[in-house]
This record gives structure tokens, sequence and C-alpha cells, in this order.
């Protein structure tokens, strides 16, 4: 049996980022990452995932945008010298202004939002043209300087090689029994751990844990497609419009995404990669010309009524927490969320409303409910 301070079920972006935060506050914790496949293989592994502070039709500035990005962007820092590639492309964001309508909003939208200095610009089909030549139906569009692209496969590599080196301990290992004796017992095969502390982190398969089962989470299949061209790609910005084309290599675009809420099959298909391939013809028709189609991603996004993550402890079990439903935007919120999170393990502080498990009536429910139970057998 071996012990440790921590065990966390899940080495997606939620799961790395607590252990890093958990490992920076308190040097000597002993923390477990237990992946039942491997790093990367949820949603987290998306070949090229933008990082794109604006929510929405009306573009309105993300949760506190500004302190998740500077978190986010120390955070490729300090990890980058764990791989020998490129992590990031720091090429910015561009929504186009499809039709009048969303021009008009995200025009107001520059103004209306407490944008962090130096953010944002609205750019005239001219100045847009020149940042994405051959774009169709040039209107202008928002230019979100701040928005970059990170190479994930590459940035999850190198986050475990850095958590290795701070003492964490990885386990693959397929189905686990986890259960709750004193500490929380995690049973894999011929190997056992325990923690007094279980952490969640399992992405859409939150909910196949017996004691998650009751989050409102909803499971959304997303494909990639990832093209190889003649031309450079690698200075090009992200073209946000109703999903996102990017660069991933010097000569490698990445083309997304469907938003699948009725799949029966987890893998990605012809008809995704048709849509997606007539995106790209769409969107940009002269680059689409210099471009051949390799392969296709998919993964499952776990997304909530309201867009925040689910954080927090079990209303019944103690030692037991989640961090869950990162949506669209496990990268800008990962790292923040994940260091206000390992706070609340250490030292107990509240988590914001706006993320917390308790901003949903039914958690509160469930929560007074085991209160009064427990109230009960005391008696
Ligand atoms: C097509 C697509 C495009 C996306 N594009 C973007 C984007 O551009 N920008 C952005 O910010 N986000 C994007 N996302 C969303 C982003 O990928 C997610 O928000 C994020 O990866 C979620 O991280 P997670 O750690 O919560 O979950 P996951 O990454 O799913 O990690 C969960 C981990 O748990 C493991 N696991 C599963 N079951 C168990 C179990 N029983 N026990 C232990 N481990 C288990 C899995 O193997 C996995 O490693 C996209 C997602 C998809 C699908």
């Amino acid at each position: 049996m071996q012990k440790f301070d921590v065990i966390i079920a899940g080495g997606g972006l939620a799961g790395l980022s607590t252990a890093a935060h958990l490992v920076e506050i308190k040097k000597d914790i002993r923390v477990l990452v237990y992946d039942a496949n491997q790093i990367g293989e949820g949603a987290s592994g998306v070949p090229g995932g933008m990082v794109n502070p604006i929510t929405g039709q009306k573009a309105t500035l993300a949760w506190r945008a500004e302190t998740s990005m500077q978190m986010l962007e120390k955070r490729i820092q300090n990890i980058s010298s764990y791989s020998g590639l490129k992590l990031s492309y720091e090429n910015g964001v561009i929504r186009p202004a499809i039709d009048e309508k969303l021009g008009k909003n995200f025009r107001s939208a520059i103004k209306k939002s407490r944008w962090p200095k130096h953010w944002i610009d609205w750019l005239s089909p001219d100045d847009l043209a020149r940042r994405i030549p051959g774009l169709k139906d040039n209107s202008g569009g928002l230019f979100i300087r701040k928005g970059k692209v990170i190479q994930t496969p590459e940035y999850l590599k190198a986050y475990a090689a850095f958590l290795t080196d701070r003492n964490v301990t990885f386990k693959f290992g397929g189905p686990y029994n986890l259960f709750q004796n004193t500490d929380w017992v995690l049973e894999s095969g011929s190997e056992t751990f325990t923690a007094p502390v279980a952490v969640v982190t399992s992405g859409h398969k939150t909910r196949e844990n017996k004691y998650w089962t009751e989050l409102p989470m909803k499971s959304v299949k997303g494909q990639l497609a990832v093209y190889e061209c003649d031309e450079k790609v690698d200075t090009l910005p992200a073209v946000s419009a109703y999903g996102y084309i990017a660069p991933v290599d010097t000569h490698k675009l990445v083309v997304g995404s469907t938003y699948e809420h009725h799949f029966h099959d987890e893998n990605p298909d012809d008809q995704g990669a048709a849509l997606l391939d007539q995106k790209l013809a769409e969107l940009l028709p002269d680059l689409y010309t210099k471009c051949r189609y390799l392969h296709s991603w998919s993964g499952i996004r776990a997304t909530t009524p309201d867009r925040l993550p689910l954080v927090g402890k079990h209303p019944e079990f103690n030692g037991l927490f989640t961090f869950s439903g990162l949506g669209s935007k496990g990268l800008l919120y990962s790292e923040y969320i994940g260091k206000l999170f390992a706070e609340h393990l250490i030292s107990h502080t509240d988590l914001p409303n706006e993320i917390s498990l308790y901003r949903l009536s039914k958690y509160r429910d469930l929560r007074k409910l085991a209160k009064e139970k427990q109230d009960q057998k005391a008696k």
C-alpha cells in the first residue's frame, strides 16, 4: 500500500494544474496523479487549443480573464525548458465580423467590457486583410492581441516532466475502485494507494465516478482536422468564427471544431472531416488550395449550464473533491482555478461562488440533507 497526501484521478489540464499548485504551496506534500489512460488522452489532448479570453456573440471578457491569462503565461514560461518544441503561438486571435449585427456587437464590446490595456482592437477590412490575407467576406473584426494557441499535447508532456521533477508520482492503469476507509483508497489491479484527500478530475468521465453522478455536466463531442500547407502558416493569428483555424506548426494548421450534443461514437468520422474541410474552404479559400488534409482528432468536452467549471468538496463525503466542467476554456482557466483549488485544499480558503459546486441549488440541498443526517446520527 502506498501512502499519499492527495490522490488526483485524472491527468488532464485540471489534474496537472491542481498537482502543480499543491507542490508549489507545500513543497513536501505527497501527490499521486492517477490516470485511467495516459496523459493527454482526454479532451486536453486537443492538437492545438486556442486561448481566447472572449465569450459569446456579444464578445464579453471571460470571467477573471486577466489573472487567468497571467497565470497561464507564467506556467508556459516555467515548463518550456522541459520541451524542445514551441509550446505556444502568440500571434493573437481574430474574430471576423461575419455579418452587420456581429460587427455592431463587437464594436460596442470594446467599449463595454473592461478590457485590460492593449488586449483588443477593432480591425478595418484592410487591417484584417493584412493580418489574414484571403479571408472571405471580410467586413473587419476584432483582434485579441493576448489570444494564443497552445500545442496542448506537447504542453502536457512538458507539464508532466516538470511535475515529476517536483516529486509528483504518476500512475496509469485502467479502471480502479475508489472507496473510503478512514482515508480514501484507490485500488487498481494489484496496487493500492491511500490518501486523506481524493480529487476527481476525470473530465467528462467524472460523472461516471459513483460519487459524482449528480454533476450537471453535458458531454459535447468535438472533432478537429489537421492540415499541412505549402506555405508557412506559423505567423498567422488564429481565426475564431463558429469554430477556429489555428497554426500548430510551421506548415501545419488545425481546423475545428464540431459541437456534437448527440453522438454514439467518440472517434472522429468522415462526416466531421467533411464539415471541417468545408469550413476551411469557405473561410480561407486561397490557403485551402495549398493545404492537404492529414488526420482528424476527437475529444469530449464537459460543459456546464453557465459555462464555468464545478469545483469543491463532496456534500456528503469528507476529503472527496472534484474539479471538472472546464468546457471550451480549459486552457484559459485551468491554471488559475488550479491555484484557487489547491489553496482551498491546503488552507481551506473559500472558492469564488462563480466556480463553486454550491452555486447550484441542487448541491446546496444535498449538503443540507447530509448535514441533517449527520446531526441526527450524532443525537
Ligand atoms: C474538439 C475540442 C476542442 C477544444 N478546443 C479548446 C480550445 O481551443 N481551447 C481551450 O481552452 N479548450 C479547448 N477544449 C476544451 C479543453 O480541452 C478542456 O476544457 C480541457 O481539456 C478539460 O480538461 P480536464 O482535465 O478537465 O479533462 P480531460 O482533459 O478530459 O482529462 C481527464 C483525464 O482523466 C482521465 N480519466 C478518465 N476517466 C478516468 C478515471 N475513471 N480515472 C482516472 N482518470 C480518468 C482521462 O484519461 C484524462 O486524461 C477543446 C475540447 C475539444 C474536445
